[in-house]
C-alpha cells in the first residue's frame, strides 16, 4: 500500500513505528473543495496543527480558528498574521488570556457573558485594544457525532445562551464593546441538514445586533469514515449560506462578511496511523467461540477516538504471507481492556480482515482530525512523529518525542526548570 507514491513500508522502515502520515494531496483537495463554500474559511486547527499543514492553509488563503492562546501562538509561529486568526475560548479566559488577545490584536469570539465581561473589563484597564468583539451563541440545539460532540442545547456548556442577548447587549453597552460578530458552533460531526437549518436562526439572532459585520456559523462539517460509502455532499451548503446571508445583507441594507470554520472535514481523510502487528492472541466465549485478537503496537495513547466515542476507523494490513479474511478484534499495548481500535458502544466489535502475522504494518484510515492532537504520555509512551508525504517526498513535520534531551535543546535546558522534564518537544 502507498500514500501517494511513497510504499507505508518505507515510511515505517525509516520513521519507525507507530506515526502519524499525512497526504499532502488529499489535504489539498479537501481544501479545495471546502474554500469555495464561503468567502471566508478558517481550519478550526485544533483538529490538527501540525507546522506543515498550518502552513499548507496558509498558502491557500485559509484562516483560523483557534480555541487557546497557545494555538494562537502556534498559528502565528506558523506564518499567519494575528488578523487571520480567530480566537475562540470555549467557556472562560485562562489567566491573562483577554490581554494577550487584546494586546496582540487577536479577534475574539465570547462564549459566556463572563467573557464578554471580562473582555471589557481587561480593555478597560489596558486603556487600548480593540473593542469589536464577536459573541458565540447557544442556539437552542445541537447536533454531533456524539453527545460529546453536540455543542448546541441545553446539555452543552457552550455558548451565550439565545434567551440571554439582551443581557449580552448591556454588558457590550456598559463596556463600550461593540459586538460586531455572531457565531454559533452546533457540534462536530452531525448532519447537513441540523446545519443548514440552523444558520436560518443564526441569522435571526444576527438581526438584533444592529453593528453586525460578520457572522460564523462555525464548523461541524461530516466526514465518512467508513469505506466504500458516499461522502456526504456538502456541495449544498454554499447556497444556503449565500441565501442566509442576502436576507441579513437586505436587512441592514449593507455587505456582511460570512465565515465558517470546519476542522474535520479538512483533515480526517488525509491522515493515517501507521503501527506494527505484534502478536496474535485468542479467548473462548461463553458459547465457546473463538475470539481472534490482533495485537498491534497502536493504543488509545495515539489514537483516542474508538475508545472515547467508539469511532470507526478503516483499518488494513499490509504483510507478504497473510491469512484469509476472518473476523479479528484489533487491540493495542495499553494495560485496559478499552484498549480496542474495533469498538462501539464500549464492546469490542470483530471485523472481517485477513489475518496478519507480527512484523506486518497495520494502516488506520480516517486518523488526520483528533488523532495526534488528542494524543497522550499515558503509559508514558512518547507522542509520535508526524510525516507529510508530498508525491514521493517524506517532509518530518515532528519529531518522536524522546526521553532524552534533545541534543540541539542541551545546552539551553541546562539552565532551564524544563530540563527536568522527561520529555522536551511541545510544539
Ligand atoms: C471544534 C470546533 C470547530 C470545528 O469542528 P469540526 O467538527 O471539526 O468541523 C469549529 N469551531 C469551534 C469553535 C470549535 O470548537
Amino acid at each position: 500500500m502507498k500514500i501517494e507514491d511513497v510504499d507505508v513500508r518505507d515510511i515505517a522502515r525509516h520513521y519507525g513505528t507507530p506515526v502519524y502520515v499525512y497526504s499532502l494531496k488529499t489535504l489539498r483537495a479537501a481544501i479545495a473543495e471546502i474554500k469555495t463554500l464561503a468567502p471566508v474559511v478558517r481550519y478550526a486547527m485544533k483538529a490538527e496543527s501540525n507546522r506543515v499543514i498550518l502552513q499548507e492553509m496558509k498558502k491557500q488563503g485559509i484562516h483560523i480558528d483557534a480555541v487557546s492562546v497557545l494555538e494562537v501562538q502556534r498559528a502565528l509561529r506558523a506564518g499567519f498574521d494575528a488578523s487571520e486568526v480567530c480566537f475562540t475560548s470555549d467557556v472562560f479566559f485562562h489567566a491573562s488570556d483577554a490581554e494577550y488577545c487584546i494586546e496582540n490584536n487577536v479577534y475574539t469570539n465570547c462564549g459566556t457573558l463572563g467573557m464578554l465581561r471580562e473582555y471589557g473589563e481587561t480593555l478597560k484597564r489596558l486603556g487600548k485594544g480593540s473593542n469589536k468583539v464577536s459573541i458565540r451563541i447557544n442556539p437552542g440545539e445541537g447536533s454531533g457525532h456524539s453527545k460529546k460532540t453536540n455543542t448546541g442545547g441545553p446539555y452543552s456548556k457552550h455558548g451565550i445562551w439565545h434567551q440571554s442577548l439582551d443581557e449580552a447587549r448591556a454588558i457590550a453597552k456598559e463596556y463600550g464593546l461593540i459586538i460586531n460578530g455572531v457565531h454559533i458552533h452546533i457540534g462536530s460531526g452531525g448532519d447537513m441538514e441540523h446545519l443548514k437549518r440552523l444558520t436560518g436562526k443564526l441569522v435571526e439572532f444576527a438581526k438584533q445586533f444592529d453593528d453586525v459585520e460578520v457572522i460564523n456559523f462555525g464548523g461541524g462539517l461530516p466526514y465518512q469514515y467508513r469505506e466504500g460509502q458516499p461522502e456526504a455532499d456538502v456541495s449544498a451548503y454554499k447556497p444556503i449560506l449565500e441565501e442566509r446571508l442576502a436576507i441579513l445583507e437586505k436587512h441592514f441594507g449593507r455587505k456582511i462578511r460570512c465565515e465558517i470554520e470546519p476542522g474535520r472535514r479538512f483533515v480526517a481523510g488525509c491522515g493515517y496511523l501507521l503501527g506494527e502487528v505484534r502478536a496474535l492472541n485468542h479467548t473462548l466465549d461463553e458459547n465457546g467461540k473463538r475470539l481472534d485478537y490482533v495485537l498491534g503496537n497502536i493504543g488509545f495513547c495515539h489514537l483516542l477516538r474508538p475508545m472515547a466515542y467508539g469511532s470507526y476507523h478503516a483499518i488494513q494490513f499490509v504483510g507478504d504471507k497473510m491469512g484469509p479474511e476472518q473476523d479479528v478484534i484489533v487491540a493495542g499495548p495499553v494495560c485496559e481492556s478499552g484498549d480496542v481500535l474495533t469498538q462501539e458502544n464500549e464492546e469490542p466489535v470483530p471485523r472481517k480482515l485477513p489475518l496478519p502475522n507480527p512484523g506486518d504494518i497495520m494502516v488506520v484510515g480516517g486518523a488526520g482530525a483528533y488523532g495526534f492532537v488528542m494524543s497522550s504520555n499515558y503509559n508514558t509512551q512518547p507522542l509520535l512523529p508526524e510525516v507529510v508525504v508530498d508525491g514521493s517526498k517524506c517532509i518530518l513535520a515532528r519529531r518522536r518525542q524522546t526521553p532524552r534531551r534533545h541534543p540541539e535543546r542541551r545546552r539551553r535546558s541546562v539552565k532551564s526548570r524544563s530540563s527536568k522534564s522527561l520529555f522536551w518537544n511541545m510544539f
